[in-house]
């Protein structure tokens, strides 16, 4: 396929906001590529990716390198490019204006497709070494020199892996459904009407055509694979997927309950209690014995953590598993426990590891297992999975262990389990379904979490302000956001307070200000709107309703208490669960 076709399919999606039509455009693309030999590098694109969300290589190309590109490819001056760029606020749309304009004056008549793109924006991720960023804007160059208007601005925005076509792993994967089975089951879409048509008695299977391509995403994490599994096999396939140790699989979440009585009534009285540890969540997988450890967000952080492979390797029994655990810090002179403040400086940091191993000794704990030996677990019941926990990790204090457990049925030992749980620092308890299957990506009740109900909100940064006075050159304040069911962002206010000036008293203003940066969309006075990606962990003393904020509500005192870069946006709190702390409260207050 020309890359112009493709280049054109994205911006009809970028024209609407619309999640049905966005869905209804997305099929069409894919019906289109059905037949092409490699449909993996479409849905990719379509994703905003040369890689699949397993695949840890970045592109790695600044706004820098990409304005230096149209320097040398539509010959403007950088002061030119630098003036459309703050007019514009989008470096693909400056390149759009920047190839017409050029385009009226020379006739060039290279086609690109989108092989060629793809690959050639995948070797920038691999360019290594002395002359890098010449290379990666001579690559660059290149492609932007046979591009038309249209495909520099998504060659532009590929590149800065900031396509804004707003095309949702949710959207992907219902438009996989629709691909392959709008005829089976009589869907219709009309796209002038944004009608939406699905005979009732085929709603049921609808939905389970949903689930079952959200059940082989959450497996393998790529949605490619699942296509083409689909494709070639039939939608069955999609439920005999072999889990393999070293590719990994989307975490099982928890919802969050107020109470030990809640609990039980979400979980039943055939539950496990355990320490809800306040570190960070590893997915640690031995692959004969190759151990590689991956955060939630399933970034691949093995080499910020060789104690962690060593200590893997030496006492867990087993050539083949993947493990889900919750490594905290543990504190060398007072042996307490850490809570993730401490130890967030280890999945962070790239140099000194070893000199940090020892200043910030971790321990694992182990509360899941997914795979033993090439056995998928994940449709074992969790008594099954916890007793093979017992038998391959064992009990090495300071080092590792099983998650602390106890089996209850009694409210009040529980009760007494979750106040032990808190008095040690951990954040709370969990409460989970001796029977439940391990659920991968989603929160179903087999398992919740107990938290004080006012602590607090994992949400997303979307705009910040520039600071004044001492503080100017920071950006100092920032406007966060939950989301809803469907994944749309909703702002809750302001945040500012909770960063400090200097390294040495905690997460800084330039540290977060250097994180947000390379993310600005636009600027207007001292106002930048940012892509969402930047996770905080934002305390309050009370949720308040708003009609300022377009989640209906803001927090009062809100504070900055971490940063969370082990949390992607999917993790962010969703209004739902603010809406129930916020009910609480105002049980609690009458
Ligand atoms: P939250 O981050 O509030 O959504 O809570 C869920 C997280 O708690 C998981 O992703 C784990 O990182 C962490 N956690 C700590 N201890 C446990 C445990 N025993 N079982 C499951 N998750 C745990």
């Amino acid at each position: 396929m020309d890359y112009l076709k493709l280049a054109e399919y994205f911006e009809e999606l970028e024209k609407t906001s619309k999640r049905l039509e966005k869905t209804f455009i997305i099929t069409k693309l894919l019906k289109d590529i059905i037949k092409e030999k490699d449909p993996e590098l479409f849905i990719n694109l379509i994703r905003g990716k040369v890689f699949p969300a397993w695949d840890e290589r970045k592109i790695g190309v600044s706004d820098k390198i990409v304005i230096k590109a149209l320097e040398t490819s539509t010959g403007n001056s950088k002061e030119h490019i630098n003036k459309l760029f703050s007019e514009l606020g989008d470096l693909g749309e400056v390149a759009f204006e920047l190839v017409k304009k050029k385009k009226q004056v020379t006739l060039q008549n290279v086609r690109l497709t989108v092989d060629l793109v793809y690959n050639n924006v995948r070797d920038l991720a691999d360019l290594e070494g002395e002359g890098t960023v010449n290379k990666k804007i001579g690559l660059i160059s290149e492609l932007l020199t046979s591009a038309t208007p249209l495909e520099a601005k998504f060659i532009v925005r590929l590149i800065l892996e900031q396509m804004r076509t707003g095309a949702a792993d949710s959207t992907l994967r219902d438009a996989i459904v629709w691909c392959f089975f709008s005829d089976k089951l009589r869907l219709s879409y009309e796209q002038s009407t944004n009608e939406f048509k699905l005979p009732d008695n085929n709603r049921k299977e609808y939905d389970l055509f949903v689930d079952k391509v959200q059940h082989g995403y959450d497996l393998t994490n790529d949605f490619a694979e699942v296509f083409k599994i689909i494709k070639e096999q039939g939608i069955n396939a999609l439920e005999k997927i072999t889990l393999k140790a070293g590719k990994p699989i989307n975490v099982m979440l928890y919802q969050k309950v107020k109470s030990v009585e809640e609990a039980f009534e979400v979980v039943g009285k055939n539950l496990a209690l355990e320490y809800k540890y306040d570190g960070f969540r590893l997915q640690i997988h031995n692959n004969n014995g190759n151990i590689l450890l991956y955060t939630r967000r399933l970034e691949n952080v093995t080499k910020q953590f060789p104690d962690v492979v060593d200590l893997i390797k030496k006492t867990v029994k087993g050539e083949n598993f993947i493990l889900d655990a919750e490594i905290i810090g543990i504190d060398p002179v007072s042996h307490k426990w850490l809570s993730f403040q401490n130890i967030s400086q280890r999945i962070k940091r790239k140099y000194d590891i070893e000199k940090l191993v020892k200043e910030v000794p971790v321990m694992v704990n182990v509360f899941d297992i997914i795979s033993l030996n090439n056995e998928s677990l994940i449709s074992a019941p969790f008594v099954r999975r916890r007793n093979m926990i017992e038998k391959i990790v064992p009990n090495i204090p300071e080092k590792i262990q099983p998650a602390k457990q106890v089996v209850t049925d009694d409210i009040e030992a529980a009760k007494k389990f979750y106040e032990e749980s808190l008095s040690l620092g951990n954040e709370g308890i969990m409460a989970k379904n001796l029977s439940g299957e391990y659920k991968p990506g989603s929160r179903v009740g087999y398992g919740v979490k107990i938290k004080p109900i006012l602590d607090t909100l994992d949400l997303v940064i979307v705009k910040a302000d520039h600071g004044e006075g001492k503080r100017a050159g920071w950006l100092t304040s920032f406007t966060v956001a939950c989301q809803d069911s469907n994944g749309n962002l909703l702002e809750i206010g302001k945040v500012g307070s909770g960063l400090k000036e200097k390294e040495e008293e905690g997460t800084t203003f330039l540290e977060v200000t250097n994180l947000l940066k390379p993310l600005i969309i636009s600027t207007e006075g001292k106002t930048v709107t940012i892509k969402p990606h930047v996770i905080i962990e934002v305390a309050f003393e009370e949720i308040q309703a708003s009609n300022d904020s377009s989640s209906g509500f803001s927090l009062r005192f809100p504070r900055i208490v971490n940063l969370r870069s082990d949390k992607k946006v999917s993790d962010i709190n969703y209004l739902d669960e603010i809406k129930i702390t916020y009910d609480a409260q105002r049980g609690r207050n009458k």
